[in-house]
């Protein structure tokens, strides 16, 4: 049963070291949050799981890694400076700030009685600063609110150092700020977030196919790592919806406690950005096809989903509570590859004779795996938080492990063990945990 709470996760995170909310002790900063030692680790392995399945399972794709801060000709040309805002909405009883479409009816989304709205205006959401040593002299530059213009403006250097042709894609992830009127609900919105993004460029004809192609992949992504199929849902935009750019978007959408959510947009941006930056650059943004002799104007089609988000909705996906030898658990259910740790060594005492062959055995296993070491506690409280961080393995040793060389695996959804000889540990984790 996943979380049909919001707090059971929220507070999971916290408790076990996944999610702080930031700046803690000066009382918080709101909607911003930080990755804990647990927390990290998953973010992390989302990001990898993403790169393992758009780049390096790929032969069409290549990943770059391009700056945050870009200066105004980039999003003038990419149309965000004056597209890239949303309907902002006062109100004039309680002087707070929401987006008029976030708005139901005219009703207060934090359901406040006698709520009076203004008229709304455009928000433009990107941060803007300053580079330059002294204040006030210095250039204006912005926080780029996706990291799809980095892969548009190198395109060029990409086609030309890569030898990719269409259908190619690039790839990025990497950390994206908008200034959101109401982030919110734990780290589905918040301000500074992380995008996994693939541009990719195809023959103006095949559009549509690849635009379907995206669609079903991306949606068995999430499939793939574990979210069950029914708590996912493809929803094409309506017209009034489509961005600046779009000439077509579906959203990959996850059942949140709260109702359906955004994970990811899958967007056909035709040759908008790349014409909007070859008129902007007077550089030729396009690509000259021997065998047909033509030369056009890659159309692309972008998958753009949020790394925070997606975390979120693995948790909720992953979380259970069952009752094990009459005791209840909470066990997180993630797939193995986005688990924070493989794999935890555990000797059953802390005395002095098991230490040695833990530690040597976490030493070899550690190699291949990010691995947990814990030797506090009885073993039963320290199945228990294994369970709940959603370590799929346990790996004991005991007295007999001194005699027979031979440990006992534990397998976190079946509470199952099994007794392994040490020299065929390795395998049988890698078997386990199909890695
Ligand atoms: P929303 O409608 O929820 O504001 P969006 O349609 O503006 O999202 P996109 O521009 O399509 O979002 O961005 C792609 C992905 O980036 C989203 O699907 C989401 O996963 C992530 N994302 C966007 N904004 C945020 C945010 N403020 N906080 C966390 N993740 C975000």
């Amino acid at each position: 049963m996943p979380a049909k709470d919001l707090d059971q996760i929220v507070n999971l995170c916290k408790r076990r070291g996944f999610v702080y909310p930031s700046a803690e002790i000066y009382g918080g900063f709101r909607s911003s949050y930080d990755y804990g030692p647990l927390g990290s680790l998953m973010l992390r392995n989302v990001k990898e799981s993403w790169i393992r399945t758009m780049v390096q399972q790929r032969d069409d794709t290549v990943l770059i890694d391009a700056a945050i801060l870009g200066p105004p000709q980039v999003f003038e040309a990419s149309g965000h400076l004056a597209n890239f805002s949303d309907p902002l909405v006062d109100c004039t009883v309680c002087n707070r700030r929401f987006r008029e479409d976030h708005i139901e009816e005219r009703d207060c989304p934090q359901g406040k009685k006698g709520c009076e709205f203004t008229e709304s205006r455009a928000f433009n959401l990107m941060f803007k600063t300053t580079a330059g040593p002294v204040e006030g002299s210095g250039a204006d530059v912005y926080m780029r609110p996706e990291t799809a213009q980095g892969m548009f403006v190198n395109f060029a250097n990409v086609l030309q150092t890569s030898r990719k042709r269409p259908p190619f894609g690039i790839a990025q992830v990497g950390k994206s700020f908008r200034n959101e009127i109401t982030p919110g609900n734990f780290i589905f919105r918040t301000r500074e977030f992380e995008q996994m993004e693939m541009e990719f460029f195809v023959p103006p004809a095949e559009g549509p196919k690849w635009y379907e192609y995206w669609c079903q992949a991306r949606l068995d992504w999430y499939v793939e790592l574990g979210i069950p199929r029914e708590m996912l849902r493809i929803r094409p935009h309506d017209a009034d919806e489509l961005s600046h750019y779009s000439a077509g978007t579906s959203d990959v959408e996850f059942m949140f406690p709260w109702g359906w959510g955004e994970l990811e947009g899958i967007a056909q941006r035709t040759d908008f950005d790349l014409t909007q930056h070859a008129n902007a650059s007077g550089q030729k943004l396009d690509f000259f096809d021997q065998a047909t002799n033509e030369r056009y104007i890659p159309y692309v089609i972008e998958p753009a989903a949020g790394a925070n988000r997606t975390m979120a909705a693995f948790l909720l996906a992953a979380y259970d509570e069952d009752v094990v030898n009459e005791e209840a658990r909470t066990v997180l259910r993630l797939h193995p590859r986005l688990a924070p740790y493989k794999v935890a060594v555990l000797p059953l005492s802390k005395k002095d004779t098991l230490s040695p062959l833990a530690r040597e055995i976490y030493g070899k296993l550690s190699q291949r795996y990010m691995c947990d070491y814990d030797e506090t506690q009885a073993i039963g409280r320290r199945y228990r938080r294994q369970d709940e961080i959603g370590t799929p393995l346990c790996v004991t040793v005991d007295f007999d492990s001194l005699e027979d060389n031979a440990v006992t695996i534990r397998h976190r959804d079946s509470t199952e063990q099994v007794r392994v000889p040490i020299a065929e540990l390795l395998d049988n984790v890698s078997n386990i945990l199909g890695f």
